[in-house]
């Protein structure tokens, strides 16, 4: 096994396998459900995955999600809320949000009996105003909870490769805010104490001043040589690290485009000579990469994305919409008929378990069944639920599953929770082995009709690297898209790769290019195929 591939797979067996994001059913617990809640949240410093679990969860329940500009968008998948931006700077049209008028929002919304989750970057109480809201809140007389988050500099050490408290190196780290008005002479900061701290000093905010902050430190009584360095984009797939002495660090940041955020860290835990870090080796660096599952169950596949070092680009080409719980009743209430349940898809096991929480029931009235899942994901998703899966089979194919259920089918009613739309191998394949087959429509899945026009211009001017397809309906609509957008297959850029033989026998149909096959089926093992596919490229020795 290669390295990269080695890296690989400790990373899926994290990130993947427990697919730990879900949730149980909504089951909205507030604190006063009249008089709503405001939760302070930290985002975390971009990577999306470093969000706490606690976040998670929150969002998941927020009706309104008010973010600030260093929040990763991808985040919002997490919710099905309402969500604002609120910016300090303009960015585009972007409106532009007092403080004060925030703190005013977030009562006006609490006292409107909402659930509202103030989501902040990094962490909401390090520079990040989090005090000010919460006094704001505290004397309206809302409640509110502060969920802390991962801050930037903890991630910049991290995801750059420096312990701020290398115990040969430093003694004390100390976050500092680089933060002051050019104009004035006299600088707020008692550089003397900090040319003497014992440690690490970590400047937030302080790029448009760093030949102040450098030339003060020294004038203080720095070390000239001592090793500094600054981390852009800590912990997200452009991540930039910078290193010199302090003296020539201004001069070697200026001959580098660095794009904010960035942090400023001093001290002797920057080794100037082996500043490379684990995240630089990972196997996708400046790779982009499009997800087309739909926007709220991309998460698990960026979040690997971002570890790889990709960048993520969140493409939905359809859209999973739920069923009137009246649709699905009857065939709930006649659960003790049945002797099978068969899942082929992880929507499918999650929408029939909502509608089974709806209907007053829980697993327990699952029991007596014997289960049925097309493939590992499936069968991990009903894992989650309570429940082992009595048939995977080997390949995910509606025609291996009937294959195996085939022998214990004849006779059997059998209950397959289904999409509006499919293919029909499954059940016609059952009823010829003699199984009475129901079919439950648990969800809808709908065509989106157009890609947006950054996506669009990117499958062909080579910015979007890669696209995976997740099922031949997917391949299907990715090559109706084109079409839409007058894009001929001959001329992508964007390099195709299929989930499945299955899927990329129907992209090869559409006419499409196909560049890697998955082999194992699964979201993770596209990410996988883009990984080899790339390894296979690059230069013998690099
Ligand atoms: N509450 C945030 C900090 C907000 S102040 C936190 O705990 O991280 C904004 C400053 O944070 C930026 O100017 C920059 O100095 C720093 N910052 C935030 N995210 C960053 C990132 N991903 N990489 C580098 N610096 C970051």
């Amino acid at each position: 096994m290669s390295g990269t591939h080695a890296v690989f797979h400790g990373i899926l067996d994290f990130c993947i396998q427990k697919r730990s994001y879900q949730f149980p059913p909504p089951a909205r617990q507030r604190m006063k459900n009249e008089n709503g809640m405001v939760y302070l949240v930290g985002a975390g410093p971009g990577d999306p995955g470093l969000i706490t679990l606690r976040g998670a969860q929150l969002l998941s329940e927020a009706d309104l999600v008010l973010y600030d500009g260093l929040t990763n968008p991808l985040l919002l998948h997490l919710t099905s809320g309402i969500c604002e931006r609120t910016a300090r700077t303009r960015i585009g049209d972007g409106r532009i949000m007092p403080q004060i008028d925030v703190n005013q929002r977030l009562v006006e919304e609490a006292r409107a009996g909402r659930t509202v989750v103030r989501l902040k970057g990094g962490d909401p109480c390090i520079f990040g105003r989090g005090g000010e809201e919460a006094r704001a809140l505290e004397e309206a007389g809302i409640n509110y909870e502060i969920v802390p988050g991962i801050t930037a500099a903890t991630a910049a050490g991290a995801y750059a490769g420096f312990s701020f408290t290398d115990r040969e190196a430093s003694s004390a780290v100390a976050f500092v805010t680089g933060h002051e008005d050019p104009a004035k002479l006299q600088s707020q900061l008692d550089y003397e104490a900090l040319a003497k701290f014992p440690g690490t000093l970590v400047f937030y905010m302080g790029l448009g001043n760093i030949e102040r902050i450098c030339a003060q430190l020294i004038e203080a009584g720095s070390f000239a040589d001592t090793p500094a360095a600054v981390v852009t984009q800590a912990s997200l797939p452009r991540q930039r690290v910078v290193t010199a002495t302090l003296k020539d660090l201004p001069a070697v940041v200026a001959a580098h485009t660095l794009t904010p955020p960035s942090l400023i860290v001093v001290g002797e835990c920057i080794d100037l000579k082996t500043a490379v870090s684990w995240f630089d080796q990972r196997p996708l660096a400046g790779q982009r990469i499009g997800i087309t599952r739909p926007a709220d169950q991309c998460l698990d596949a960026a979040a690997l994305i971002s570890q790889m070092r990709g960048e993520p680009v969140i493409m939905p080409l359809i859209q999973i919409l739920p069923v009137e719980h009246d649709s699905v009743s009857p065939v709930l209430n006649e659960l003790t008929t049945f002797d099978w349940l068969v899942f082929t898809s992880v929507n499918g096991v999650n929408e029939f378990f909502t509608h089974l929480w709806e209907s007053g029931r829980d697993c327990r009235a699952l029991g007596h069944l014997k289960t049925a899942a097309i493939g590992s994901s499936t069968a991990s998703a009903l894992k989650e639920h309570g429940l082992n899966a009595d048939i995977v089979p080997e390949k995910f194919r509606a025609e291996e599953l009937a294959t195996a259920l085939a022998p214990h089918a004849g006779g059997q009613r059998v209950l397959w929770a289904r999409a509006n739309r499919g293919r029909d191998v499954l059940p016609t394949m059952l009823k010829e082995a003699g199984a009475d087959v129901t079919e439950c429509v648990v969800y809808r899945n709908e065509d989106v009709t157009e890609f947006d026009t950054v996506t669009a211009a990117g499958l062909t001017n080579g910015s979007l690297s890669w696209v995976g397809l997740s099922s031949p309906s997917i391949a299907a609509q990715f090559a109706r898209l084109l079409n839409h957008h007058g894009i001929a297959p001959d001329q992508l850029t964007t390099r195709l790769v299929c989930i499945s033989p299955v899927t990329a026998e129907a992209a090869r149909e559409q006419g499409l290019p196909v560049s890697a096959e998955a082999t194992t089926y699964t979201w993770h093992g596209i990410v996988e195929a883009i990984v080899a596919a790339e390894s296979a490229n690059e230069p013998s020795g690099s």
